[in-house]
């Protein structure tokens, strides 16, 4: 069921100069979060994805097109009922907002106190909230205490203390180490699955997608240019910024400036098989290799997992009589994708 939905989305900014063009921040953006989703958006900076966040979040208003809500279309609200739309979403940031001068406890009640909780009513909630994010014993600190990954779980604990449905992460993890990075991502994994929070993750680093996220669009100059399940665009990304974006995290087929440097330092015929979720089995390739009496290593790529899905690509030299490798090969197309290395670069 859908939670949040854009159908052809813009938002155009005025010009600097009277006479120039409108800037289009966002450019006919139609996208389906579904409830219980971590939906992730990545871009490179400038392509349009927090412009998209405040457009979400109702902060500002889209210049064309529809933006639903669970079940509110929130276009068409008045700035009282847009209220009530941002109470039901959680946000967190790059840098963190804490407040400086709050304890963590303050901080976490801020939004509760905002929103009339009785004082029992909030001890409590912050009580469970510091159980959940693990800084229990953090209660009295203050920010300038905390490490980035702390302030963090703060932001976190403070974003679900009015229990929204949504939570609305902006480059969350893009000022913390790689360490620090999945501590916090394991606990967005948790708020999703423990306690039915839908994640929608702005974030201009792959290995965060792969990590967290069930779906993903790729937005660049304001348009989503591709999107669907993880596993289906990170194992075949269509479009040349999608294929950089994956190139980042999973080695595929060298490319040609690899290609260069493998050749230089192996030698035999290059080939790469790629492998997507059961299409074909890697022992298969192996066993049809050693049986034409052909030698091979493996030089370049590996099998990723994917939420317990399988893919990869492996490039192999592969050593032998050159007609014995192209029977091998041929017999190989029928139940594996084979990319030629060395017939493309014309070096075989
Ligand atoms: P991202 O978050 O992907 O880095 P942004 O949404 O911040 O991208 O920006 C998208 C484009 O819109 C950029 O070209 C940016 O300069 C422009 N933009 C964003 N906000 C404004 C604004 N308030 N006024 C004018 N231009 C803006």
């Amino acid at each position: 069921m859908s939670i949040v939905t854009l159908e052809n989305v813009s938002k155009a900014y005025s010009p600097p100069r009277r006479d120039a063009q409108p800037i289009v921040a966002v450019d006919d953006v139609t996208l389906r979060v579904d409830k219980g989703d971590v939906f992730g958006i990545i871009g490179y900076s400038g392509a349009g994805k927090s412009t998209l966040v405040r457009l979400i979040n109702a902060l500002e208003p889209a210049t064309g097109g529809t933006i639903t809500v669970d079940g509110t279309d929130i276009t068409a609200l008045g700035e009282r009922d847009l209220r009530r739309v941002r109470g039901g979403i959680g946000m967190i940031f790059q840098q963190f907002n804490l407040f400086a001068s709050k304890s963590v406890k303050a901080n976490i009640a801020y939004p509760l106190k905002l929103a009339g909780w009785s004082k029992p009513d909030i001890e409590a909630r912050v009580a469970e909230l510091l159980a959940f994010v693990g800084l229990a014993d953090k209660a009295r600190a203050y920010p300038e205490q905390l490490s980035g990954g702390q302030k963090q779980r703060v932001g976190i604990a403070r974003a679900l203390a009015t229990r929204p449905a949504i939570l609305l992460a902006d480059e969350a993890t893009s000022a913390l180490d790689p360490q620090t990075t999945h501590e916090v991502l394991d606990l967005l994994k948790r708020v999703n699955e423990e306690q039915g929070v839908t994640i929608i993750i702005i974030t201009h680093e792959m290995d965060v997608i792969q990590t967290i996220a069930t779906k993903v669009a790729v937005m660049d100059s304001g348009r989503v240019i591709e999107q669907g399940d993880v596993f289906e665009v990170f194992s075949d990304p269509q479009h040349p910024a999608s294929q950089r974006f994956v190139g980042t995290v999973i080695k595929g087929i060298p490319s040609p400036a690899e290609r260069a440097v493998l050749q230089e330092r192996h030698h035999g015929r290059i080939v790469t098989f790629s492998f997507r979720d059961g299409d074909s089995s890697q022992a298969q390739v192996f066993l049809d290799l050693a049986t034409a009496g052909l030698e091979f290593e493996l030089i370049y790529g590996g099998i990723n997992d994917i939420r317990g899905r399988a893919f990869g690509h492996l490039t192999l030299a592969i050593r032998g009589a050159d007609a014995a490798i192209d029977a091998a090969l041929t017999k190989i197309r029928a139940h594996a994708t084979v990319t030629d290395i060395s017939a493309e670069e014309g070096t075989r």
